[in-house]
C-alpha cells in the first residue's frame, strides 16, 4: 500500500561497555536536576495556571524534579472547544498526511528523543533502563509504525462493486471529540491512546496519569515537533473528577480510550450511561483495565523455565505491568526445584534507584501503592496459611521500595491469590499432580479478570487441556513463556471479563473503534 512496512524497533542494550550507556546516564542526571516546569498544552500552546503540583521520583520522593500546572474547569472547556474547532480541518486532511506526521513522531523517538523519553520514564515511573527502553522507545515506536500500516490496510478494505453500482466506504473519524485517559505504567500506552485516535482523524482531549507527567511532556514535545496541528491533541492535568465530569458532560463527547483501574473504568461507563440522552452520537467505549494474571505449571514443565516465568513475569517493573503474573499454580512434584530456583533468582536481584543500572528492582509508583502492598505483606506474615518464602521487606524512608515477595498459600482462594495487588508480590499454590484438571477449573472460577495467563508443560495433552479450560481467562495466553511482554504487531494486547473491552491495542481491531464509516453507493 505504499507505506513503509512496519518492523519492530530493535531493543538497545545498555550493559557496561555498550554504546549508549553513558549518554543515558548523562541525560538522566541532567533531567533529574532540571526542575522542569510542565505546562498543559491546549490549541498548540503551552498553558500555565500558576496552580501547580510538584513531581518527585518514586525512588527518591523527597527530591523534586519539577512541577506541572493544574487545570480549572475553563481550561477543560477550552480544550474541548479547541478540539472541535480543529476537527473542521483535521478531519479533511488526507490519510497520507496524517500517516506522515505519526511516522515522523516514530523517527523522532527512535533518534533524537530516545534518551530523553527513556530518562523521563526512569525518573517519573521508576523504570530500569531496560524496562524504559522496551516501553517508552520500542513499544511506542512500534505502536506508531504498525498503526500507520493497519490504518492503511483498513482504508483499502472496500466492499464489492458491480458494473452498474460503485460501492465505497469512507472511514470517517467520529463526530465530536474523543477522550484519552492514560495510565502511569506504560509511556507507550500514554502516547498510543491519543496518537492512534488522532491518526484516524479524530481530535483529542488527553488526561495523562499524575504519576507519568514527566514522560508525557516528552511525548507532547514529540507530537508538536512531528507536526500534529494545533488543537488536534490537547493535554490537561489535574483533578480527574472535575476533568472527567466536564468532558463527559459535553454533547460532543464521542469516545473514551481508557487504560487504568477496573473500578474507575466502570464508574466512567456508568457516567456515560447517565449522560446518554445528551450525546449527539453513541460514544465508543474502549478500556484496558485490571488483571490477576496467572501461571499454571504442569508436572511435565521444566522447573527452571517455570522459575524464570515466575520471577520475570512477577517482578519486572515491580509487578506493575497489567500483564504481570500475580498468582501461580505449581504441580507438587516439580515444586521443590522451582522453589529453590525462585529463591536463588530473587536473592540475586539488586534493588534501588534506576540511576544505578545494575538494579533490577526499583520503587513502586507512589505511597498509596506502597501502603497497600505493605499491608498485604504484613497480613501474610501474620496469617497461618501463608508462608513468605522470600522477600517480605518494605521501606519507604527514601523511596517506595517493596522487596520482591513470594507467598505460598495453603488455600487457593487466599486473599493474595484473588485480590489485584499491582506490585512485586506473587502468591503460589502447590497442587497435587493428580489434581491438574481440578486446578484448571479452579483457575477459571477465580478469574474475575481475564488479561494474561500462561501454561507451562511439556506434555501436549496438558497444553491442549489448559488452552481449552482457560479459554475465557486470558485475552493473551502464553504457552511455555511468562505472561508479560506482548510485542506490537506480534501479540495484539487486551483482555475481557474485569480486564476490559478486549479491543486489542496495537491492532486493526482497536483502530476500527475510532471510525464512523460512511457507505456510499453510486449507480450509473
Ligand atoms: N503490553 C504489556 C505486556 O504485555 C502490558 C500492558 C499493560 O500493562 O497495560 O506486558
Amino acid at each position: 500500500f505504499n507505506v513503509p512496512i512496519a518492523v519492530n524497533e530493535p531493543v538497545r542494550e545498555y550493559a557496561p561497555g555498550c554504546q549508549y550507556r553513558e549518554a543515558i546516564a548523562k541525560t538522566y542526571k541532567t533531567m533529574y536536576n532540571s526542575n522542569l516546569d510542565v505546562p498543559m498544552y491546549i490549541n498548540g500552546k503551552d498553558v500555565t495556571t500558576g496552580n501547580t503540583r510538584t513531581m518527585s521520583p518514586p525512588h527518591d520522593h523527597k527530591h523534586v524534579v519539577g512541577q506541572y500546572h493544574l487545570a480549572e474547569k475553563s481550561h477543560v472547556d477550552e480544550a474541548i472547544s479547541t478540539a472541535l474547532e480543529a476537527r473542521k480541518s483535521w478531519s479533511q486532511v488526507p490519510w497520507q498526511d496524517r500517516a506522515a506526521i505519526f511516522l515522523k513522531a516514530a523517527e523522532l523517538i527512535a533518534g533524537p528523543y530516545r534518551a530523553k523519553i527513556n530518562a523521563a520514564t526512569m525518573i517519573a515511573q521508576s523504570k530500569t533502563i531496560h524496562q524504559a527502553e522496551i516501553d517508552a522507545s520500542c513499544e511506542l515506536i512500534d505502536f506508531l509504525r504498525f498503526n500507520v500500516q493497519f490504518m492503511t490496510e483498513m482504508y483499502h478494505e472496500q466492499p464489492q462493486s458491480t458494473s452498474g453500482a460503485w460501492n465505497k466506504i469512507e472511514y470517517r473519524p467520529l463526530e465530536g471529540f474523543v477522550y484519552a485517559v492514560s495510565p502511569f505504567n506504560f509511556t507507550a500506552i500514554a502516547g498510543n491512546l491519543p496518537a492512534c485516535m488522532a491518526m484516524m482523524g479524530n481530535v483529542v482531549v488527553w488526561k495523562p496519569s499524575d504519576s507519568q507527567i514527566y514522560s508525557a511532556k516528552v511525548i507532547m514535545d514529540v507530537f508538536e515537533e512531528a507536526g500534529v496541528p494545533a488543537g488536534v491533541i490537547n493535554v490537561v492535568f489535574g483533578d480527574p473528577v472535575m476533568i472527567t465530569d466536564t468532558v463527559l458532560a459535553s454533547p460532543d463527547f464521542s469516545g473514551l480510550h481508557f487504560t487504568g483501574s477496573t473500578y474507575v473504568f466502570k464508574e466512567l461507563w456508568k457516567q456515560i450511561g447517565n449522560n446518554i440522552h445528551n450525546y449527539k452520537t453513541y460514544p465508543k467505549i474502549v478500556g484496558e483495565t485490571g488483571g490477576k494474571d496467572f501461571i499454571v505449571a504442569h508436572k511435565t514443565a521444566n522447573p527452571k523455565q517455570v522459575a524464570t516465568a515466575i520471577t520475570r513475569g512477577a517482578f519486572e517493573f515491580q509487578g506493575q505491568k497489567c500483564s504481570a503474573a500475580s498468582r501461580a499454580y505449581v504441580s507438587k512434584s516439580i515444586w521443590n526445584e522451582v522453589k529453590e530456583q525462585v529463591i536463588a533468582d530473587v536473592k540475586s536481584f539488586k534493588m534501588g534507584s534506576p540511576e544505578d543500572m545494575g538494579n533490577f528492582i526499583t520503587a513502586v509508583i507512589h505511597e498509596g501503592s506502597f501502603d497497600k502492598l505493605a499491608k498485604y505483606i504484613d497480613q501474610a506474615k501474620a496469617d497461618k496459611g501463608a508462608d513468605i518464602i522470600v522477600g517480605g521487606g518494605h521501606d519507604k524512608s527514601k523511596g517506595y521500595f517493596i522487596e520482591p515477595t513470594v507467598i505460598v498459600a495453603e488455600d487457593p482462594k487466599y486473599t493474595t491469590m484473588c485480590d489485584e495487588l499491582f506490585g512485586p508480590v506473587i502468591t503460589i499454590y502447590v497442587f497435587e499432580d493428580d489434581n491438574y484438571s481440578e486446578t484448571l477449573k479452579l483457575v477459571d472460577e477465580t478469574s474475575d479478570y481475564a488479561l494474561t495467563g500462561a501454561i507451562l508443560a511439556k506434555d501436549r495433552y496438558a497444553v491442549i487441556e489448559a488452552t481449552k479450560a482457560l479459554e475465557n481467562c486470558a485475552g493473551n495466553f502464553y504457552i511455555n513463556d511468562k505472561p508479560t511482554g506482548a510485542v506490537v504487531g506480534q501479540q495484539p494486547f487486551g483482555g475481557a471479563r474485569g480486564s476490559g473491552t478486549n479491543d486489542k491495542a496495537g491492532s486493526i481491531l482497536n483502530l476500527q473503534r475510532w471510525v464512523s464509516p460512511r457507505m456510499i453507493k453510486e449507480t450509473f
